[in-house]
């Protein structure tokens, strides 16, 4: 049956691009809206980047989930957009659909592009993210069998990082961590995290409810290394109201008494790492010492020590990777587009194509900002929708027997549910809201209505 009505799909299923489908669904516009993702499971960031011991952030699944019900948004998981095997490129898609948004956000980690960069040992975020989050992608383990680790950046994802290798794995049991992250936490041997911060307390990016939480934890202790930086308290200079929060917390740790805990946080100000040491495996980080320019810059004074230490994430950000098919700009790794309309290099619009989250505007912000940024390109799609041209393939039916001859198997939201509800019951085992399945093979068996076994 072919439909009369606009399509748009709405490509990554995480927090910006189920906003967006919620405002096109609840517009009131009549508009038939499918929302694609490569995985198997919907939430993106939420379900793998927000970390296991704020499972009170992650209560934002009950927004994200509402458009989505019979007759309503259809959820098309394990659907790949792209050229590789299995998946559909676009421009298969651009034929069924009369507007595409895309919100595929950052899948890449940043570099620091220092020598040794490349060991065994020296990962980016999203590969002990993705581990501890349970992401099919990022299954191997780091190596928690060294006792001293150094995390390089200053935002909340290094502040996420530090916090999960610092806690006791009894604090993360009742968590939604896999069964196989949880024992290999239980076994670590991590005493000491180094967290290198290049600038100096004042130009953190932690959020101060973030930062004062690594003071809240079980047997871990925080120790600030200022060289003398906040030995006044909060200057009157500081005036910013997050700024004056983070220094007086930083402060507050400073000046306290060291403890007796197993584990220490160490948050080393003004030290940016050069190399990276090992020769088949990471066993050290060089850190420069800096100095703040007047412009809050830094500058390397030369003067350098090393960190013992078995493993090195970088947690400097993330970058999107470039969407097959759609113009990219390398310099801010986002895709050009004005309200959300993608540009080409002339500044005219690429007809029926919009971003938004990350992709659009870099790796940014609280998973409510998305929203924001959602409603205003739902907004641009809305009112091109009577101008733009009506796809060649429009019926649904059509569009799935053209992702079954590209071997794309998809998963529909009622079948999402029978892995929710699996891993739900995992959890059960453990006292847990869930338990994350990791496996991808995992994950489409307990789809297809297999169980995964009571250890996932
Ligand atoms: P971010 O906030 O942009 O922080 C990146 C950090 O890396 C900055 O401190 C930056 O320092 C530092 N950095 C960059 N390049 C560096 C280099 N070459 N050497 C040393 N340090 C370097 O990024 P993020 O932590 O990945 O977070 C991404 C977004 O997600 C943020 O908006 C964050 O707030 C959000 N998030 C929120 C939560 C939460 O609410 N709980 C949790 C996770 C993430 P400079 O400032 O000096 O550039």
């Amino acid at each position: 049956m072919t439909s009369a009505r606009p399509r748009v799909a709405v490509v990554g299923a995480g927090p910006s691009g189920l906003y967006a489908a919620a405002a096109l669904a609840g517009s009131g516009v009549p508009v038939d809206v499918d929302v694609l993702d490569r995985l198997p499971a919907p939430y993106g960031l939420v379900r793998y980047g927000v970390a296991p011991d704020h499972m009170k952030m992650k209560s934002v699944i009950r927004v994200l989930a509402r458009p989505f019900g019979p007759g309503e948004v259809r959820f098309l998981g394990n659907v790949k957009v792209g050229d590789g095997p299995e998946s559909v490129p676009l421009d298969v898609l651009r034929a069924h659909y009369t507007a595409i948004v895309h919100a595929s956000g950052c899948a890449l980690d940043r570099r620091l592009g220092i020598p040794g960069e490349g060991l065994p040992g020296s990962i980016g975020s999203a590969d002990i993210v993705g581990w501890y989050c349970g992401h099919p992608d990022h299954g191997t383990a780091p190596r928690l069998d060294t006792p001293a680790v150094a995390v390089v950046g200053a935002g909340n994802v290094a502040l996420d990082v530090a916090r999960v290798l610092a806690r006791t794995a009894d604090e993360l049991v009742a968590t939604d961590v896999p069964d196989a992250v949880l024992e290999v936490l239980r076994e670590s041997a991590v005493r000491d995290v180094h967290v290198l911060v290049r600038r100096g307390p004042q130009q953190v990016r932690f959020t101060p409810v973030e930062l004062r939480q690594l003071g809240d934890l079980a047997d871990a202790e925080v120790v600030v290394h200022d060289d003398g930086l906040l030995a006044g308290g909060v200057p009157d200079e500081v005036t910013e109201r997050h700024e004056r929060a983070n220094v007086a917390t930083l402060s507050e740790w400073a000046h306290a008494t060291p403890g007796t805990a197993l584990r220490r946080i160490h948050l080393h100000f003004l030290r940016s790492p050069v190399r990276i040491l090992g020769s088949d495996r990471v066993t050290g980080v060089v850190v420069e010492r800096n100095v703040l320019t007047p412009d809050g810059r830094v500058r390397g004074t030369g003067e350098e020590e090393t960190l013992d230490v078995g493993l090195v994430v970088r947690a400097v950000g993330y970058a999107a990777e470039p969407i097959a098919g759609l113009p990219f700009d390398p310099a801010t790794a986002t895709v050009p587009n004005v309200a959300g309309r993608v540009i080409d290099a002339q500044g005219s619009p690429v007809v029926g194509q919009y971003v938004t989250g990350w992709i659009r505007r870099g790796p940014t912000g609280v998973i409510g900002t998305n929203k924001h940024d959602a409603v205003e390109v739902a907004a641009s799609v809305l009112a091109d929708l009577p101008a733009l041209p009506h796809p060649p393939r429009p019926d649904p039916d059509d569009l799935a027997r053209v992702l079954a001859e590209h071997h794309v198997r998809t998963v529909d939201w009622t079948s999402w549910l029978r892995l929710d509800a699996e891993e739900v019951r995992l959890g059960q085992a453990r006292g847990a809201e869930r338990v994350k399945i990791a496996e991808l093979a995992d994950m489409l068996a307990a789809v297809h209505g297999a169980t995964a076994g009571p250890g996932g």
